[in-house]
């Protein structure tokens, strides 16, 4: 497929939206083709009982490589068991635990965080949180509170989309652009991070958990020495709150991915605020610090969503779209049962094959959620990705992207602009500011200083111009 007009739409300047939001993001750019608008990578699952979510459809990962060959469809990894028997309701192991428990005021020594604050020791209350995998009111006393931290914000009046999916609102749908909407046409602003600044770089992600089986992985990428980004679900942080604390205390990056994993396009304004705000505040009640990176669910965002994400101090983290290719492994679509591991493992080498001719590196779309996902992740993607010619080089994307592990947590960030320079940010919820940064330098001038790091996607323009 040939789209040479494409390097022109990816450095297209979009029009300012009617609500004037253009001040906050700048530049408007296009990381997906218009062929493939009707269709939205998704993400995995809304239940973390081991079934797959109804609501996963299918992702686009077309491909412009000839697909590799999946070789032995063996793994060299323990406990990992041969591709072609990593399927749905395959027999699943038992749950792992945590693999220890940090006490209380224990002092996390943490690479590049050399004055992280001590871990809270975390214990659960019955009835100060919302429902499991259930939308949190907007009608509580912390969401009222978390409102306040979007005064000041241009909030762009953007009505909810009926479920995040372009075919359902054709009139949206139209002006998608506009809307800077990533889910209908793969719309970004300069304020997402969508790629790593280096060739041949991985910023590897994993997103729903914590799991039952979150800690299998975590073996394998310590042995490793990989680090990578969690996107983790609020009500599942406070259901596993010894694994998350093992990944902060592994090295890896915690960061926000909803309570309830849903289309944020399609919730109001103080639904969007009750999903960030209780997923915040349940991170920061186990680790002690509180994220500055969050992931839409399904990559399911447009300017009203970026914007409240922004003002409350969380700068959205996307993966890799070129105009044919959505990077995502589709490890999702396996545990749903929508096709098999062998698929999802040669959908990952079409990504390697794809990511070599880009100008950056890449982040992926993969999940710690079920055993599955994990299963083929650590056993055939990390793998590959390690052994490909020329090998890939495996980092969080705050790593990949080189921002310092400090800025990663509002607590220990020394950045005062990233991800805002907001006063206020309110993560308790009792409606007073708990970590001040600077002062404001007035309403507008939010979360741009991070748009230098994306000169380098400027570069993705030409190549996609190249290879197409
Ligand atoms: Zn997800």
């Amino acid at each position: 497929m040939k789209l040479s007009a494409f390097a022109t739409l990816f450095a297209a300047v979009g029009a300012a939206n009617a609500s004037g939001l253009n001040h906050h993001h700048g530049v408007l750019k296009r990381q997906a083709s218009t062929t493939d608008s009707s269709s939205a990578s998704s993400s995995a699952a809304s239940s973390s009982s081991g079934g797959a979510s109804s609501t996963a459809s299918s992702g686009s990962s077309a491909s412009v490589t000839a697909p590799a060959s999946t070789g032995t469809a063996s793994s060299n990894v323990e406990g990992v068991p041969p591709l072609k028997e990593i399927t749905f309701g395959m027999p699943s192991g038992t749950a792992w635990e945590a693999s220890t428990t940090v006490a209380s005021g224990v002092v996390p020594t943490i690479s590049g965080i050399p004055d992280a604050p001590a871990i809270p020791g975390f214990v659960f209350k019955s009835g100060a949180w919302p429902k499991q995998d259930k939308a949190p009111p907007t009608d509580s006393e912390e969401v009222k509170a978390w409102m306040k931290e979007l005064d000041g914000f241009d909030i762009p009046d953007l009505e909810p989309t009926t479920d995040g999916y372009c075919a359902s609102d054709p009139e949206f749908a139209a002006d998608a652009e506009n809307r800077g909407w990533w889910t209908c046409g793969g719309w970004t602003r300069d304020t997402d991070i969508v790629a790593c600044n280096d060739k041949l770089t991985w910023g590897v992600s994993f997103d729903d958990g914590p799991g039952p089986y979150t800690p299998k992985l975590l073996k394998y990428l310590d042995e490793k020495d990989i680090s990578a980004t969690f996107f983790v679900v609020g009500s599942r942080v406070i259901e596993r709150p010894a694994i998350l604390v093992q990944e902060y205390m592994s090295g890896h990056e915690i960061a926000v991915h909803t309570w309830s994993h849903t289309h944020l396009t399609q919730q109001t304004t103080e639904q969007i605020v009750a999903e960030l705000g209780w997923t915040r505040k349940a991170i920061k009640e186990v680790l002690g610090v509180t994220p500055t990176t969050m992931r839409p669910p399904y990559g399911d965002i447009d300017d009203r969503v970026r914007a409240i994400s922004l003002a409350m101090g969380l700068v959205p983290m996307i993966w890799t779209r070129t105009p044919s290719a959505t990077f995502d492994t589709n490890d999702w679509a396996v545990a749903a049962g929508n096709v098999d591991g062998e698929s999802c493992v040669e959908t990952f080498n079409n990504i390697l094959g794809n990511a070599t001719e880009l100008d950056t590196g890449m982040i992926v779309l993969a999940h710690d959620l079920y055993e599955i996902t994990v299963d083929l992740n650590m056993g055939y993607n990390l793998e590959a990705a390690q052994k490909h010619d020329p090998p890939f080089t495996l980092k969080a994307i705050g790593q990949c992207m080189d921002i310092p592990a400090t800025d990663m947590y509002r607590e220990t960030n020394t950045n005062k602009t990233f991800p805002s320079n907001k006063v206020a940010i309110d993560v308790s919820g009792d409606g007073t500011s708990d970590a001040e940064t600077v002062a404001s330098a007035g309403n507008g001038a939010a979360a741009m200083t991070l748009s230098t790091s994306f000169a380098t996607l400027a570069g993705l323009a030409a190549v996609f111009a190249t290879f197409f």
